[in-house]
């Protein structure tokens, strides 16, 4: 009967739950109620169709979405994403999110997203490619350098990036690198961008372990989701010292408390399977969550922390490198125990200030250094991490919601100053 109600009681919806936080920090904040209407509704979001021709000959029709949540600071942003799990309601609240991740870190951007339903480890690198780009040619109308930049997210890469670039650049009549991020280097690319997820997420990690006064070279960690995100946290936080006892990828988990080596690990997910890592560690994913260590990373994808397995989470600090891994229920349940939740619009910011950096690089077409761009991300990381921290301790609450509140600020200061609200 228990789980019954449980059922009925939480939603898994993540375009639902992106709406109640939002309502949590407006509430704080004591916003009208039609500011935070309008916060709560993407702007504008298209849906495509799409043929692709398969490599033997068949044409399959593909469903794919752009939502552009809000863009009082700037023009829209957010990445895309190649998953047979996308739905509408995802990508309207990834762009909502996007909104509040911008807001946070104090980047001239709204949010955005995309997402295509699809599961790319069944199409072939040219299937991939006609796809990549006929998406592309299907949402053109709405994105742009000064209008919506789209960059990766769950199974799209650097190609990708570059293939979606030119078909933009072509169908506009010249090179156009500012249009998307995450791009190859040779075709734009920032330095720094492929480990800028991983990256900013250790800097707010290094920060929270200070705050409870633990080095880093004693924590241990379990990450889940071994992609763009959580493989490279999981190699700069080993390189920090730091003991990785798990790892996961979508086929399930490796443990093994004495700490994995990280570089076998990337070497059998680059050759096989990490589950080859030896058939004594295997460990479900849902296992590695409730694992005793003091740092646990979501790096995969939405609502793997629910109110189902919130009190046996044994972390101390939460660090959401995934959207939306925790849902209101659970968080609820998290903070009571006085777990640490660095959320996700502040704890995988890093993405998309190298996307920025990226984006007014191509603009200026002129290229920094790694140590540049490592320097301005770390600042921009620590700095908003601390100002999360502080107003959380002043109005008492969680680091989500204090996070939600200095976005919601500048978003509504911003769509004031121009006349809106
Ligand atoms: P990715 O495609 O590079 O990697 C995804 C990883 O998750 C893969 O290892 C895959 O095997 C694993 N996975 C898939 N389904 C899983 C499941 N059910 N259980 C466990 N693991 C599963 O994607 P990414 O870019 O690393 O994105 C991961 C998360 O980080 C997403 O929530 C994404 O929105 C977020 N994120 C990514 C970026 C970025 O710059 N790439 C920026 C901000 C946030």
């Amino acid at each position: 009967m228990k789980t019954a109600q449980i059922e009925q009681t939480e939603t898994l919806n993540p375009y639902e739950i992106a709406k109640q936080q939002i309502d949590a920090a407006a509430t704080k904040l004591q916003l009208p109620l039609h500011i935070t209407e309008l916060l709560k509704r993407p702007k504008r979001v298209l849906t495509v169709n799409f043929p692709v021709q398969m490599d033997d000959g068949t044409v399959r029709i593909f469903e794919g979405y752009r939502s552009q949540h809000n863009d009082a600071i700037g023009p829209t942003k957010g990445g895309i994403r190649f998953h047979p799990d996308v739905t509408l309601d995802e990508v309207k609240a990834l762009s909502m999110w996007m909104t509040f991740k911008c807001g946070v870190v104090g980047l001239p951007y709204g949010g955005g997203k995309g997402g295509v339903i699809c599961d790319p480890r069944t199409l072939s690198k040219r299937e991939l490619e006609r796809l990549s780009r006929a998406f592309m040619e299907a949402i053109a109308d709405i994105v742009g350098p000064e209008r919506d930049i789209p960059a990766p997210d769950v199974y799209t890469t650097p190609e990708i990036m570059g293939w979606m670039m030119d078909t933009y650049s072509r169908l506009k009549g010249h090179y156009s690198p500012g249009v998307i991020t995450g791009k190859p280097i040779i075709v734009g690319g920032s330095q720094g961008r492929t480990n800028a997820t991983a990256q900013g997420c250790v800097y707010a990690i290094r920060s929270a372990l200070q705050d409870i006064g633990l080095p880093i070279e004693q924590a241990t960690v379990a990450v889940q989701g071994f992609g763009n995100a959580g493989r490279i946290a999981a190699r700069l936080l080993a390189e920090l010292g730091c003991k990785i006892i798990a790892v996961s990828d979508s086929r399930g988990g490796i443990y093994d408390p004495n700490g994995l080596q990280i570089d076998r690990v990337e070497q059998l997910k680059d050759e096989s399977s990490i589950a080859n890592y030896g058939p004594s560690c295997h460990i479900t994913n849902e296992q590695l969550l409730e694992l005793d260590v003091d740092i646990l990373i979501p790096a995969a994808l939405e609502n793997v922390i629910t109110q189902e397995n919130a009190a046996r989470i044994k972390a101390r600090i939460v660090a959401e490198a995934a959207n939306g891994p925790t849902t209101p229920e659970a968080d609820s349940i998290l903070s009571k125990k006085g777990t640490i939740v660095i959320p996700d619009i502040l704890a995988n910011a890093g993405g998309v200030t190298v996307s920025y950096f990226e984006w007014v690089q191509n603009l200026m077409n002129y290229y920094w250094s790694e140590a540049e761009v490592l320097e301005k991300l770390e600042t921009t990381i620590v700095q908003s991490y601390e100002a999360v921290r502080d107003l959380a301790k002043t109005y008492d609450t969680d680091l989500r919601t204090a996070a939600y509140m200095i976005s919601l600020k500048r978003v509504t200061e911003a769509m004031q100053a121009r006349g809106w609200v």
